[in-house]
This record gives structure tokens, C-alpha cells and sequence, in this order.
């Protein structure tokens, strides 16, 4: 199965659960926060053949990171994949916000100059401005809305720009979020765990986790899990095809 956005670097213990990760049966795609911790975090997992790792600038941290904007686009040149990207506009973060906007356009403008790549993306109270930027740079590659927790409407339009979603264990306890699942294309689902920082029951989310997500889209598309799986497979290779690096 795929996780399709774990902290690695932010574990406690990386190299536990890379180990872990190398025993199971879950590919991982680790994405980072900043662009200086890619080369540790990448280093990490030089030996398995299960994680790959994403750079990233988490929006966050994008007025205490955008000297670091360099290095992006000087890693972008080795990784098909982006993450942790996106805008913030939550009440702590909304100050930040002209920063988050400008560090993200710069960011689509790498990946379109590189030709697209596959971006794990932040979108937390601005779903609207995250598709906005997204339709201004169509060619910035393959965008998966990590956690999407925007309104009927916004859902319908990152539907309607070809986004993809992925979904985590929280999600597929609330009703709301199961709702927002439900009519979200069954081609444009991946799972993820987003540990460490969901937690369930009090310890950090790990990528075996997303076997309960697997077994909640299975009910809720009323199908074998088998087949939930060999769904999730597809959209998968189907993601990573479009992008050559
Ligand atoms: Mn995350």
C-alpha cells in the first residue's frame, strides 16, 4: 500500500520507523517543512527501497524560510516530488499570509520550469486561494490536496482541476470528512498517515495506519478492501506515470 504523506524526519526515532517501514508492506513518500532538512531526511532512507522523499516548505514556516527558496528549486532538480506546500490561513498563520502566498507561486514556477511534479499540498482555510494559484500555473504538475478540509464548492472545483486528495485516519472518523470523501472520485484518492502529528490513541500515526483508511473506503464505496486497494494501486502508478524526472 501507499502512504502518501509521513513526517519521517519528525519522529522521534527516524531510522525506527524507517526500519519499520522496510518490514512492512507500505511505500511512504516523506515529505519535509524546509528545504535545508531534504538532505538529512533523504539520507535516511538511502537504503530502503520503500520511501522517497519530498521537499518541501511548509506554509507555516514560510516567512522564517523564504531564504531558503534557492535550495528548493536546487533540490526540485533530483525529487519528483513537493511536499510539504501550500497556504495557511488559520487565525495563528493569517499574518503571514502575503508570505505564503508569494513562497507558493514561486514554488509552482520551479515545478513548472522543471516540467510538473507530484506536490503534497497544504491547504488549511484556504482551499480557495490554494485552487486559485493552482489554475494560474497549470503546468506545475500533479496536485494531491493532503487533508482537505474546505467547503462543498472548493471541493467541487479542486474535483473539476484534475486535484487528487489524500486522506488520513482523523478524516475517516468525522462525519463531515466522510461526507467530503464520499463524493470525491474514486480515481483521485491516496492514503496517508500525516504522522507524527496525527496522533492516535496518544502515539504518532504510523504508515500501517492507513490500513483502518483502506477498510473506511471500502464502506463507504461499498466494495471488497481488495479492490479499495487495487484502486489505490492504480491511481498510484497512475500519479507517478504522469511525471518524468
Ligand atoms: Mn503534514
Amino acid at each position: 500500500m501507499i502512504d502518501f504523506h509521513c513526517h519521517i524526519d519528525l519522529f522521534p526515532k527516524p531510522a525506527e520507523v524507517v526500519t519499520a517501514i522496510d518490514k512492512g508492506n507500505v511505500y511512504v513518500l516523506s515529505v519535509t517543512t524546509t528545504p535545508s532538512a531534504w538532505a538529512k531526511t533523504n539520507q535516511l532512507v538511502r537504503n530502503s527501497a520503500k520511501c522517497r522523499t519530498a521537499v518541501g516548505l511548509h506554509p507555516q514556516v514560510a516567512h522564517e524560510r523564504a531564504s531558503e527558496l534557492d535550495l528548493f528549486s536546487f533540490i526540485l532538480k533530483s525529487t519528483k516530488y513537493v511536499g510539504e506546500v501550500g497556504l495557511d490561513c488559520s487565525p495563528e498563520f493569517a499574518s503571514t499570509f502575503k508570505t505564503q502566498l508569494e513562497v507558493f507561486t514561486k514554488i509552482l514556477r520551479y515545478c513548472e520550469t522543471e516540467g510538473g511534479r507530484i506536490l503534497s499540498i497544504h491547504s488549511r482555510n484556504s482551499a480557495g486561494p490554494v485552487l486559485d494559484i493552482l489554475r494560474a500555473n497549470p503546468d506545475a504538475g500533479v496536485p494531491v490536496l493532503h487533508w482537505f478540509s474546505g467547503r462543498p464548492e472548493e471541493l467541487a472545483k479542486a474535483i473539476d482541476q484534475d486535484c487528487y486528495f489524500s486522506i488520513n485516519t482523523r478524516m475517516v472518523n468525522s462525519n463531515r470528512a466522510i461526507d467530503t470523501i464520499s463524493k470525491i472520485p474514486k480515481s483521485r484518492i491516496l492514503p496517508e498517515s500525516d504522522g507524527p502529528f496525527l496522533q492516535i490513541n496518544g502515539r504518532p500515526a504510523m504508515p500501517h495506519d492507513i490500513e483502518s483508511v483502506i477498510q473506511c473506503l471500502s464502506r463507504i464505496w461499498n466494495i471488497p478492501m481488495n479492490d479499495t486497494r487495487g484502486i489505490i494501486r492504480d491511481n498510484f502508478y497512475r500519479i507517478c506515470s504522469t511525471i518524468e524526472l
